[in-house]
């Protein structure tokens, strides 16, 4: 057993090869530079995989799964020509989350949002993937700020990093905006102190020699607000997520007054939201959630628990208020939970009354209609406190029969599966599960972003000259561009970017234009401290090694005969399993002796990256020819 655990420094792994792949520059991301790096990989670090055409490829196809290579143009972008107006959507399109876009000015960089997103299965083990900074690394002095529309993850996450890497501007947002950030920048006590400074929708900053202000919008999180960018031929706009503060397509007397500002504008630019551009009609409004809610809250008869995204804070102070005006206690469960209350209670957007909050550990002393609970976990994520719950392992608060859980959320695509499960373990033990699709009069979720007639209120109220979808999935923004054709803006005013496109506007603001060039846009993945992009080795490797495991051989070579000293060492994880395959491995040992020796034969000094090379691609190409299997082969020689 000892020896199937042998440490894995004997592999040779250069760290400063590592390390030149993950530095972010131009060359890094060329092909040219791409495939240099690679050849070093091959004879350093010596893992390999079989493919039928040759093993170069293999290791290059194995990422490309969203292209990302294959655009990447080598042609610089040059500086920005005097007049112009630069914008470069850095992340959140060709996707949901992670957004941040850069607005160039002359000599002023504005970036509005540094968002993150969880990873997927391209990214497996990472914590989280934030956009691309390479270009702002290389413009650095040049930023003047970076502005936060609001708190949500895919707009704030990346901030901690995203600053440590472009200069730590100053960061402008709303006071519970700054407050999330500042939770967050916690912790990263490694990086330097955020200049966080609160705005108010009616402010004026001026960067450089650009001016930005902001107006309200109504969204799930307090305190969200749109971002106007002043130019010398009218304002650059991006409301951030917002949804309209209406009923029946009737938009309330405040959010008129808000949106009043731009009757008389002159708006250059619209950058938005697509994300439910599919819907039709109005979004549903979050008053309706909140009256569903109370009603639930009042009518059911046992002990509810209401599951619910913890970044939608307004609706889970509305439901504080409202329980607590019922004479009923709540316990919060989670971490994310915790701690969102409790920023909403420092920005007193919540001010619950000494007693109304109660740890969850008490939860059970209640009688079920005089407690609240309020939990994480309408995702089923796995740890998360509905989870635990769910399935009994929960040390501090157990699930009754007669309990009512209430699932305040959409299921995120993706989730469905997680989300099942966590279902079917809550009904096992006698509960009443209430969804957004329980059918019934109470709402008990809403979108937090506008459907399409919130969408096109928004383009009839700015009226733009020019516009770029610059938050969802490509065919949303494909839909959105229809949508603003349909407005009577005229296609060559509209452009449908990706991330990292270069649209410039005129110096008379008459043009906008998509340039051939595009500045790096591979996500970043944060994984433990480490910041690298897509190409990242550690990253393929885990790709890999989740598809068919690993293959490890550790030959002793003996310097003065050129024979092998023993029978080689084979180590397999998540390919085959050794006990089982005696035969397979006879005849792998017998190639690696033979490989290894004839390699030796006529050399004076042993090239041991050659040998490694060659027994990595003999030795893969045999195991999948025996098992139609691609593990990562590990070729360790070692001599004595
Ligand atoms: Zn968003
Ligand atoms: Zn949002």
């Amino acid at each position: 057993m000892k020896k199937n655990r042998l440490s894995f420094s004997s592999v040779s792994i250069d760290p400063k090869k590592e390390e030149k792949v993950n530095v972010h520059t131009d060359a890094s991301f060329n092909k040219t530079g791409y495939r240099t790096v690679e050849k070093k990989r091959n004879t350093k670090n010596s893992t390999f995989q079989y493919t039928k055409k040759n093993f170069k490829q293999s290791r290059n196809n194995s990422n490309n799964r969203n292209n990302q290579f294959n655009k990447i143009n080598d042609v610089k972008v040059p500086p920005l020509e005097e007049g112009k107006i630069r914008i470069i959507p850095l992340g959140g399109v060709e996707e949901i989350g992670k957004n941040m876009t850069a607005v160039e000015i002359g000599n002023d960089i504005i970036v509005i949002d540094a968002g993150m997103h969880f990873s997927n299965e391209e990214t497996p083990g990472v914590d989280y993937v934030i956009p691309n900074t390479t270009y702002l690394e290389e413009n650095k002095e040049k930023i003047r700020a970076l502005f936060i529309t609001h708190a949500h993850l895919d707009h704030i996450g990346g901030v901690p990093v995203v600053l440590s890497r472009i200069g730590n501007p100053p960061v402008y947002s709303r006071n519970l905006s700054v407050l999330m950030m500042k939770k967050r920048q916690a912790e990263f006590p490694h990086l330097p102190q955020m200049k966080a400074h609160v705005v108010e929708r009616d402010e004026t900053i001026l960067c450089g020699k650009t001016k930005v202000r902001f107006f309200g919008v109504t969204h799930t999180i307090p305190d969200s607000m749109g971002v106007i960018i002043e130019t010398k031929n009218g304002w650059i706009v991006t409301p951030g997520d917002y949804k309209l503060d209406q009923v029946d397509g009737i938009v309330s007397k405040e959010e008129e007054k808000e949106y009043s500002i731009f009757d008389k504008a002159k708006v250059l630019l619209l950058m938005t939201d697509s994300t439910n551009i599919e819907n039709e009609g109005f979004s549903l409004p979050e008053i309706k959630v909140h009256q569903g809610l109370e009603n639930l809250i009042k009518k059911v008869q046992g002990r509810i628990i209401i599951a619910a995204f913890a970044s939608h804070i307004t609706r889970l102070a509305h439901v504080v208020k409202v329980a607590e005006s019922l004479g009923k206690k709540i316990a919060i469960d989670g971490r994310s939970m915790k701690t969102n209350i409790e920023v909403a209670i420092e920005a007193e957007y919540l001010k619950p009354k000494k007693d109304t909050l109660i740890p969850i550990e008490e939860a059970n002393n209640y009688p079920p209609n005089k407690v609240v609970i309020l939990m994480t976990g309408s995702q089923g994520e796995e740890f998360a406190a509905l989870s635990r719950a769910a399935n009994k392992s929960h040390t501090k608060f157990s699930i009754k029969k007669g309990d009512t859980i209430i699932l305040s959320s959409s299921i995120v695509p993706g989730n469905e599966i997680k989300v099942q499960r966590i279902k079917d373990n809550l009904s096992r033990q006698g509960v009443k599960i209430i969804s957004y699709r329980t059918t019934g009069e109470d709402f008990v979720h809403a979108t937090g972003h506008g459907n399409k007639e919130d969408i096109r209120w928004l383009h009839k109220k700015t009226h733009p000259k020019f516009f770029i979808p610059i938050h969802g999935n490509h065919y949303h923004l494909e839909l959105h561009k229809e949508l603003a054709l349909e407005t009577g803006m005229s296609e060559e005013n509209i452009i449908v970017p990706d991330n990292g496109s270069v649209i410039e506007i005129s110096s008379d603001g008459q043009k906008i234009v998509l340039r051939k060039e595009k500045v790096p846009s591979a996500p970043m993945m944060v994984d433990g401290l480490a910041v690298s992009d897509v190409q990242d080795v550690v990253i393929r490797d885990r790709v890999m090694l989740a598809q068919d495991g690993m293959f490890v051989i550790i030959a002793l070579v003996d310097q003065k005969t050129g024979k092998l000293k023993k029978s080689p060492d084979l180590i397999s994880r998540g390919f085959v399993y050794l006990k089982e395959n005696q035969e397979l491995l006879r005849q792998v040992r017998i190639i690696i002796k033979k490989s290894v020796e004839d390699a030796i034969i006529n050399q004076n000094q042993i090239d041991f990256d050659s040998i490694k090379n060659n027994l990595g691609e003999t030795i893969s190409k045999f195991l999948y020819q025996k098992t139609a299997k691609r593990p990562l082969v590990i070729p360790v020689v070692l001599s004595v």
